[in-house]
């Protein structure tokens, strides 16, 4: 029963959406992006430069991002500037919207892709410090409410789309990460409700929640490489599919495909045997020892 249910459910989520991606379809398109100083959201940046979008740029190191804009204008943008604040600050979502109003009077795409870090114990046991999953709350989940109602007005008026950077860690809960978990399944949980709310007002915005594993960006290698087994997938891969999915206004994008959507197809069908090879991934001796 198993196999044949697996190659139904996947043959189902390849061939469900519209397959014919092709890089005009983003040709002049306004584009927000946040966590663009390093990572994925630096490679998305990339892409969609050379793609000739307009692009505002967004997270806290402002020398990182005006080398990111700059390269960005090499390769191509229609326009591309920044605008540096943390995400921790409430105020700073209606900073950044704002601006793509003010330069842009719309907006066609917004990208959510930046996150806060775990504080002094990072990728570890669970410290039991509450203020910490407070911040990083406000930081990975809150901000992305606020810059998507912010936003909204402006994606009704364009029929754009909101693109969600989630984990497998907010579909299937994952040691060491407790309160990123906790922050990516609100993240779900929030944007596959409003997705049916779209859908009943007839509001014409799509929503396209990436779930990724793990890929190559220099913060994860950097906080899991000696516990985590495994070869971490291309940053700049990963980057253009999650464009690709939002411009196809693709449900779900699960990246890397097989390794992701067979975690969420356990987690349904066989979660304590999900839960059992999940644990045998991560070497807990290097986690003392770091
Ligand atoms: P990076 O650490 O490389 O990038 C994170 C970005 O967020 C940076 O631009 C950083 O810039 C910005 N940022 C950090 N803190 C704040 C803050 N308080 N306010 C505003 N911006 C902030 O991460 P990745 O590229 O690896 O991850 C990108 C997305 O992909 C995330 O949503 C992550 O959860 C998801 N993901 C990544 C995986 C991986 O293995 N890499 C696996 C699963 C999901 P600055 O420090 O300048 O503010």
């Amino acid at each position: 029963i198993f196999i044949p249910l697996l190659g139904g459910l996947l043959a189902f989520y390849f061939y469900s959406a519209p397959q014919s991606f092709n890089e005009g379809m983003l040709r002049g398109k306004r584009v927000i992006v946040t966590g663009a100083s390093s990572g994925i959201g630096e490679q998305m940046a990339y892409h969609l430069a050379r793609m000739e979008t307009h692009l505002l740029l967004t997270a806290r190191t402002e020398a990182k991002l005006q080398k990111v804009v700059e390269r960005c204008l090499e390769l191509g943008a229609a326009s591309a500037h920044y605008i540096s604040g943390s995400m921790e600050n409430p105020s700073f979502p209606e900073v950044v919207v704002k601006e793509a109003e003010t330069s842009w009077g719309g907006l066609d795409m917004l990208i959510l892709n930046h996150i806060g870090y775990s504080g002094s114990s990072g990728f570890n046991f669970f410290d039991g410090n509450v203020g910490q999953v407070r911040k990083l709350m406000e930081t990975n989940f809150i901000s992305y409410v606020a810059m998507t109602t912010l936003a909204l007005p402006m994606l009704k008026e364009s029929d754009g789309s909101i693109v969600v950077v989630s984990s497998m860690a907010g579909k299937a809960g994952s040691p060491f990460a407790a309160s990123y978990s906790a922050t990516k399944f609100a993240l779900d949980g929030f944007f596959s409700s409003l997705r049916h709310e779209f859908v009943m007002d007839k509001v014409n915005v799509s929503i396209t929640l990436c779930i990724l594993g793990y890929i190559n960006t220099e913060s994860a290698v950097r906080a899991v490489s000696h516990v985590i087994q495994g070869t971490p997938a291309p940053k700049e891969e990963c980057a253009l599919e999650i464009i690709k999915a939002g411009a196809l206004r693709q449900r779900e994008l699960h990246y890397p495909p097989w390794v992701v959507s067979a975690v969420v197809l356990l987690r349904g069908i066989a979660p304590e045997f999900l839960d059992s090879i999940t644990r045998s991934w991560y070497n807990v001796e290097n986690l003392r020892r770091s």
